[in-house]
């Protein structure tokens, strides 16, 4: 399916290196361990991710489930599964009428297309959408979100180029309150080289969103791209600083090897991956599911 295909470079990345270093070690010795470990390293899971497996694995061991180096894969796939699965499942789910969903990341991680996708998806399961195009920064930007919305029928609220970003939030919300819009998608600028202003930004949008609705945001979705593999660790950590992430969208799975990075994101940010996107058409965009993704990884 298509997580499998998308995470095809990841798995012939980590897991055939995962599975030479099993075939060069017949004995379960430090050696072993110390190459496992590097191979996961270079994986881009990341020093806390990698630490965690390795300690599942001596544990592994510890307990006699893994008594040759051939018990370690499938003992790692579960492992995995589980790590995942903490606090990652019912990603897609709205509970508010309208669920208000800020999204927020960089330019050219892929946030326009992903709120394309988002709108796509519930769309698809007969919901009201209603675009907002909060990142007056870039007439792109807002030009882009359009199309989308043409694309996918929804609604859209648009200001000029150069707007206050706040004031287009509150219009859109205002609008999906009058017009029983099922999900908003607040799409907003991603310049975090101004990380004050940003900040300022995106707290301003949230207070005028919650003068319309008390609990809103509802949700604040970080997308990433997973190519910049750790750089998107460093990117997330500073994007925690200046809004509260609820969920991670990690993009474009397909096009890297660096797909461990999914249990860093989990592991490091403390922050459950929601979505991912493994493609650029609009069905590419795909609920995460902790089982699904390490089955694909180790199967
Ligand atoms: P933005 O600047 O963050 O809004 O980025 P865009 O939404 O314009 O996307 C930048 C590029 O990434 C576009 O060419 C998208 O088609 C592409 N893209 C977005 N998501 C994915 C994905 O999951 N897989 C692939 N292969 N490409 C993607």
């Amino acid at each position: 399916d298509k997580i499998k295909k998308g995470l095809s470079r990841t798995k012939k990345n980590l897991i055939q290196n995962i599975e030479s270093v099993i075939v060069g070690y017949p004995k379960l010795d430090d050696e072993f361990l110390d190459d496992m470990e590097a191979v996961l390293l270079s994986g881009d899971l990341g020093l806390a991710t990698t630490e965690k497996v390795m300690g599942k694995i001596r544990q592994g061991m510890h307990e006699g489930k893994i008594k040759e180096t051939g018990d370690v894969l499938p003992y790692m796939k579960d492992a995995v599964a589980e790590m995942l699965t903490a606090d990652n499942e019912g990603s897609e789910e709205v509970m508010h009428h309208p669920e208000v969903i800020l999204v927020v990341g960089v330019n050219g991680v892929g946030k326009t297309t992903t709120i394309g996708k988002l709108a796509a998806y519930y769309r698809n399961q007969g919901k009201k959408v209603l675009l907002a195009a909060a990142d007056t920064f870039r007439a792109a930007a807002s030009e882009q979100l359009t199309v989308w919305a043409e694309r996918t029928g929804s609604d859209i609220v648009k200001h000029s180029e150069g707007a206050d970003p706040a004031a287009v939030a509150y219009d859109a919300v205002s609008a999906a309150k009058a017009r029983d819009v099922d999900v908003v998608l607040i799409d907003t600028a991603g310049r975090l080289q101004t990380k004050v202003n940003l900040m300022s930004e995106l707290s301003k949008i949230s207070r005028v969103v919650k003068k319309i609705i008390p609990d809103a945001p509802h949700q604040t979705l970080l997308v990433l791209d997973a190519t910049t593999g750790q750089n998107a660790i460093s990117q997330a950590k500073k994007f925690s600083e200046v809004a509260p992430v609820t969920g991670v969208v990690l993009t474009k799975l397909d096009g890297t090897a660096k797909g461990g990075v999914v249990l860093s994101v989990h592991e490091e940010l403390h922050v459950p991956v929601k979505w991912v996107g493994v493609g650029e058409a609009v069905e590419d965009l795909q609920p995460f599911n902790a089982r699904e993704f390490a089955e694909a990884l180790f199967e």
